[in-house]
Formats: C-alpha cells, structure tokens, sequence
C-alpha cells in the first residue's frame, strides 16, 4: 500500500532502522537510508529490493552536521524526488554520571538524536504539504516519557522529540500530514549491545546481571522487543487508515510505562 511513496529513513543501515527500510520498502515503498558510513560498508545491508526491484537506495550524511544535513536532502530530492515518509530514527546513547557527562558528548547527542530531526521536518514538510500527503515518524523511547538515571542527554533529547512531535502534529493538522512518535523499550540492536560494557562499568556488574537487571528490569515481559515489532508499527503509521493518529507517542516496551 506504500507504492508511489518515497521515504527516507535517517539512521537506516542498521537495527531498527534497517528493518524500518525493509518493511517500507516490502509494502512497496521507494526506501533512502542515511548513515554517516561510508556506501561500500553500508549497501550489502539495503539490499531488500521493492516491487520495482529496486534496493534501498543509500544516503551519506552526519546527522551531527547541519550542513551535511543540508547537502543530502538537496541530494536526495534530486535524485529521488519529493519525500513522503521521513522516520527521523538516528540516535546515539552515552552512558555516565551528570558530573562527568562531557560537555561535546551532551552537545553532539542533542545534535543528532534532537536537531536533526527538526533540520530535516523543517526541509521536507513544504513538500509534502504541496502533495497533501506525508508522514513523519520520530523514533523516540521509553525515555521520552520517563527517565534512567547516567542517561541524561538521551533523555532530554528524546523527551525534547516527542514535544516537537506535537508541534509538528498541529502545524500540519489540516495537510493531509501526520507526525507521531514511537517509544520503545530495549530493542536487542547494536545500539543496546555497545552500551552493555558501558552499563557494566557504572553499576559494576557482569554482562548477565546488567541484561537482567537493568535493562530488562523496567520491562514486565522480561524480553527485549524485536526491530520487527518497530517496523510494523512505523508501516502502520504510513497508511491512510492511521491518518487520523497524530501528535502521539506509541508505546512498544512490554509494559514498562505502564508502572
Ligand atoms: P543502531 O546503533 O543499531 O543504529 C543506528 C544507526 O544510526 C546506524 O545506521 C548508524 O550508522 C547510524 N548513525 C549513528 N550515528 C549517526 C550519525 N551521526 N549520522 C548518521 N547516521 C548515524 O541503533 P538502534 O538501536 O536501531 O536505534 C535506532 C533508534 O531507536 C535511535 O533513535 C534509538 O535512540 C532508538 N531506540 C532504540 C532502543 C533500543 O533499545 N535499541 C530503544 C528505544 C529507542
């Protein structure tokens, strides 16, 4: 139900991102994928082809980096054409105290998992608006309603994306264009598994102990969620039948905000 549509998917070479870009592209979508890697590491993972048979098209850029910011949609417009889908899905996670958080740390990940989400709305929105159609998906997390202690960035980041995501909601309310949030707990992707070290050097405890008691403590299933189950709700969330959904931040985290 997605053929005709064009979606770009920032942060899509990998984890939930990818499987983002699969399923868009399963459903028929023309998929890009950003990644600040370079082409030749990331194309063995976009190979999924569309009804068209063609892959997921590539696009490189520091999502850190205004200017990159800029440059790739230029980029990718002339090369594609007008978006219809973005899934503002890039984020980076670092884990330590306030007291020894480093200052660039705090600056890049408010860069990368907040600005640029607003860099790239701010540029695609008038296209959509001019073809009444579009949808904008925030990958937030459970973090951006509530709070882990050492992950203050990250949790200012993503509590700030899911006001933009309103504001964004009720600017386009009336064009046809919806933007929502979606909020998952610990998904089992690279993200998760490069903060285990991390995690277990604060708490001081072994890898084990740190899955089953920090990350999956919050989560009453007791298991991590699986990219697919993100996926899904982003395809969902593209349809026409989900236009009415708007402003809201989607819960995939096995009950955890639901203490
Ligand atoms: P991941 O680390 O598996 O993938 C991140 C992707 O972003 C990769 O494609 C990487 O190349 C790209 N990337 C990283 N820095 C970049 C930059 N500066 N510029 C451009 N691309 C860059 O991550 P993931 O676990 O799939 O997380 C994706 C999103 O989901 C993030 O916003 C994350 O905060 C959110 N999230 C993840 C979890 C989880 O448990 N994994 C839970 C809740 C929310």
């Amino acid at each position: 139900f997605l053929r005709g549509k064009r979606a770009l998917v920032t942060g899509g070479t990998s984890g939930i991102g990818l499987a983002i870009c699969q399923r868009l592209q399963a459903l028929g979508a023309h998929v890009v994928a950003n990644s600040f890697e370079d082409a030749e590491e990331a194309s063995p993972r976009l190979a999924t082809t569309n009804d068209k048979g063609l892959p997921i098209a590539f696009a490189q850029a520091d999502m850190a980096d205004h200017a990159a910011i800029s440059a790739m949609v230029d980029q990718v417009e002339a090369q594609h054409g007008a978006i219809d889908i973005l899934v503002n899905n890039v984020g980076v996670q670092h884990v330590a105290p306030i007291t020894d958080f480093p200052d660039q740390v705090w600056q890049r990940i408010l860069d990368i998992n907040l600005s640029a989400a607003f860099f790239l709305s701010k540029r695609l929105l008038p296209g959509m608006a001019d073809n009444k159609w579009g949808r904008i998906i925030n990958i937030a997390s459970a973090h951006g309603l509530v709070a882990s202690p050492y992950k203050s960035a990250y949790v200012v980041a993503k509590h700030g994306l899911l006001g933009f995501t309103k504001v964004t909601a009720l600017e386009h309310a009336q064009a046809g264009i919806t933007c929502n949030a979606i909020c998952p707990g610990y998904v089992w992707t690279p993200l998760v598994e490069a903060q285990l070290e991390d995690q277990c050097k604060v708490h001081g405890l072994e890898r084990q102990e740190v899955i089953e008691n920090i990350m999956l403590q919050p989560q009453p299933t007791k298991r991590f969620v699986e990219v697919e189950e993100v996926a899904e709700m982003a395809a969902y969330l593209c349809g026409d039948l989900a236009r009415s959904i708007t402003g809201t931040a989607l819960s995939i985290d096995g009950g955890w905000t639901a203490k």
